[in-house]
């Protein structure tokens, strides 16, 4: 990947080392957010990691229970503190350079796509963090891999958690930037109004067919994922030889059915809440095929009315 050509987006957080203090401080979210928060409910958008698939599956199912996750106020501070991350003066920071340049990829090329359908796009600020964060969505530990949160329209990555992918056997920087691709897109799904739809839906029905949505989800947004490859491609020709595979693999060792199985469990299609390995594959590389946001439509194609 030709990363380091890339402008680097200036709505990247910095709250490793526990938030540091100084100049340009990201202003805390106040009160005003917290009706907001309380009707979109709590769901953790995550890319699933195989940390602990059995931790993930069950927070997953706890979308179905009322409320989950929020205090009884509801009035869970989103993350404050942090600075706003000044990639020009971390040169060395290869981490951060890597992410502010991806999100700016993700910027430019949704605020293209939104543009074309007569809209204005509004872009996520990612949050780098270390061991927890605290999120509109809760509070979260690294184990629980990156994942975005719809109550603050921000996605959370721990840095480290790009050694962890390549210990999973998904190694390369189009593997990161998948993954960066992947919860950008379920901040697209967020402003279609698609996540807030699927959360209604998961509260009235059962468990297996509230995981069944939660996979529809996620695949889309492995499909938008291969969009806006397809579309940065075409833009910046960022991508290199080997590229689209390192993609293309690490959405198979993300798959459910691989995660349970090194988890030690017989997969079943009931337990999924991210797709199988094939399935990741198949949405993540139609996506990127033809590059067309319409042809991301998982929950039509299983015959699901939202
Ligand atoms: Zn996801």
């Amino acid at each position: 990947m030709r990363w380091q050509q890339g402008r680097r987006s200036r709505n990247v957080v910095d709250q490793r080392g526990g938030g540091r203090s100084g100049r340009g401080r990201v202003a805390g979210r106040g009160g005003s957010k917290v009706g907001g928060l309380m009707t979109v409910g709590i769901v953790i958008a995550g890319l699933v990691f195989g940390f602990n698939p059995m931790k993930l599956i069950n927070m997953t199912g706890g979308l179905g229970g009322a409320g989950g996750g929020f205090g009884s106020g509801g009035a869970l501070a989103p993350s404050s503190g942090g600075v706003q991350y000044d990639a020009s003066a971390s040169k060395d920071d290869e981490a951060g350079q890597f992410v502010a340049s991806v999100l700016g990829y993700t910027e430019d090329t949704w605020t293209e796509l939104f543009r074309q359908y007569g809209a204005k796009y509004q872009p996520p600020k990612l949050v780098m963090f270390e061991g927890a964060v605290r999120s509109a969505c809760g509070t979260q530990s690294s184990a629980a891999g990156p994942f975005y949160c719809p109550g603050d329209k921000q996605v959370y990555i721990d840095t480290a958690f790009f050694r962890e992918l390549q210990n999973m056997g998904a190694p390369g920087d189009f593997a990161m930037a998948y993954v960066i691709g992947h919860e950008v897109a379920h901040h697209i799904q967020n402003l279609e109004g698609t996540s807030m739809t699927v959360q209604r839906r998961q509260r009235q029905v059962s468990k297996v067919d509230a995981n069944r949505l939660s996979v529809l989800t996620e695949l889309q947004a492995d499909c938008y994922a291969g969009v806006w490859a397809h579309h940065t491609q075409k833009r910046t020709q960022f991508l290199e030889e080997g590229d689209l595979a390192e993609g293309l693999n690490a959405a198979a060792q993300i798959g459910d059915d691989v995660l349970l199985k090194k988890a030690g469990h017989t997969p079943h299609e009931s337990m999924y809440t991210h797709g199988s390995s094939k399935e990741r594959q198949q949405w993540f590389t139609e996506g990127l095929r033809n590059g067309k946001i319409e042809n991301c439509n998982t929950f039509r194609q299983a015959g699901v009315r939202l």
